[in-house]
C-alpha cells in the first residue's frame, strides 16, 4: 500500500538495492548479507506507523519522530523534550533505554539497524575519489559529535526551543522534505527551513565524499552509543597469532579504524566488514557470556 512517502518508504531503497551496481560486492560476503536484511527489516519497522501505530518506544538510532509513518521517537529529541519540561521521567527514559541497547550490543544498531547508517552505505559507494585518510583532521573531527552532544542540552535550555531538531537534517531528509513534497499544499515552511535545508545538502555532500562521514564526525546518537563499546556484551575479538598484517581489515572499514588495532573503539559500528575480509579469520564477533 503506497503511503505517498517516498523517502522513508522501503520499496525505493529496495529499488536502489537491486539496481546499484555495486551491490553484489558490497553485500557479498556471509556477514554483510545477514547485514542487508537486518537493515531492510529495521528500515521497515522504523517506517510501520501504519502497522504498529506510535508505539512509544525510542529508537536504537538516529531517525525523526517527525517522519510521516515513524514508529518510534527520536532520543535526541526526547533529550530535548526532557530538558524543556524538566522532566526527569524522560530522561530516566531516553538513558535506560540507550544504556540497555548499549550494553548489550555496543554501537551494532549504527551497524545493523540504523536508517541513516543504511543509507550512507549506498551514497557512500558513489565513486568520487576522495576517501579522506587516517589523519589527524579526521581524527580531531571526530570529537565534534561529542561537543554536539554536549551542546544540546543547553541550547534547549538557554534557547527555550528544540534547538537541534529545529536544524536537524535528518529530520529535514525524513520529515520536512517528505511534507513539503506530499502535501506541499498545506505546507508552511517554518522559521528554520532555509538553514535546516543547508545543512541536509552540506551533510549529503558530507557523506558522498567520506564513508559514513555523518556517523563519524556529528552524530549525537552516534556519541551516546560509542560509550558502550568497550563494555557491550557484543564485541570484536582479535586474535594476533592468526594475523598476516594484510591490512585487508583496515581497507575495508567504513569508519577508517586503524584495524586490527582498534577493536574496541567507540567508532567502530560492528559491521563486520573487517570479520568478512580477514583471509584467517583472526577476527571474529563475541558475546561475552559465552
Ligand atoms: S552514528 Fe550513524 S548509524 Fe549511528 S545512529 Fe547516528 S546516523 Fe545512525
Ligand atoms: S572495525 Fe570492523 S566492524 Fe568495526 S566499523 Fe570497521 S569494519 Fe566495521
Ligand atoms: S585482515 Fe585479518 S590477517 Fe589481515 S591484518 Fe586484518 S586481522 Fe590481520
Amino acid at each position: 500500500m503506497c503511503m505517498g512517502n517516498c523517502l522513508t518508504c522501503p520499496i525505493p531503497y529496495l529499488a536502489i538495492s537491486i539496481a546499484s551496481i555495486g551491490i553484489k560486492r558490497m553485500y557479498s560476503k556471509p556477514i554483510q548479507k545477514k547485514r542487508l536484511i537486518s537493515q531492510l527489516i529495521f528500515l521497515f519497522i522504523t517506517n510501520a506507523a501504519f502497522i504498529f501505530g506510535v508505539t512509544g518506544l525510542i529508537y536504537g538510532y538516529f531517525y525523526c519522530w517527525e517522519s510521516p509513518q515513524a514508529t518510534m521517537s527520536c532520543p535526541i529529541g526526547i533529550l530535548e523534550h526532557a530538558v524543556l519540561e524538566s522532566s526527569i521521567f524522560l530522561a530516566i527514559y531516553l538513558v535506560g533505554t540507550i544504556a540497555v541497547i548499549g550494553t548489550i550490543f555496543g554501537r551494532a544498531t549504527c551497524g545493523w539497524a540504523c536508517p541513516i547508517g543504511f543509507l550512507q552505505d549506498f551514497l557512500g559507494k558513489i565513486k568520487l575519489k576522495r576517501e579522506i585518510k587516517i589523519s589527524k583532521i579526521d581524527r580531531r573531527a571526530r570529537y565534534l559529535k561529542y561537543v554536539i552532544l554536549a551542546i544540546i542540552p543547553f541550547a534547549v535550555y538557554y534557547t527555550a526551543s528544540m534547538a537541534y531538531t529545529n536544524l536537524c537534517p535528518v529530520g529535514g531528509l525524513t520529515a520536512t522534505l517528505p511534507l513539503l513534497i506530499f502535501h506541499y499544499n498545506q505546507y508552511t515552511p517554518a522559521r528554520f527551513f532555509i538553514p535546516k535545508m543547508i545543512i541536509l545538502a552540506l551533510t549529503i555532500v558530507l557523506i558522498i565524499n567520506i564513508k559514513r562521514g555523518w556517523c563519524r564526525y556529528l552524530c549525537p546518537v552516534g556519541a551516546m552509543l560509542a560509550q558502550f563499546n568497550k563494555i557491550s556484551l557484543l564485541q570484536l575479538k582479535f586474535d594476533e597469532d592468526k594475523c598476516l598484517k594484510c591490512y585487508n581489515c583496515a581497507r575495508v572499514c567504513p569508519m577508517g579504524l586503524n584495524m586490527p588495532y582498534e577493536v574496541k573503539s567507540g567508532e567502530c559500528i560492528r559491521c563486520g566488514l573487517c570479520i568478512d575480509h580477514c583471509p584467517t579469520k583472526a577476527l571474529k564477533f563475541e558475546f561475552k557470556w559465552k
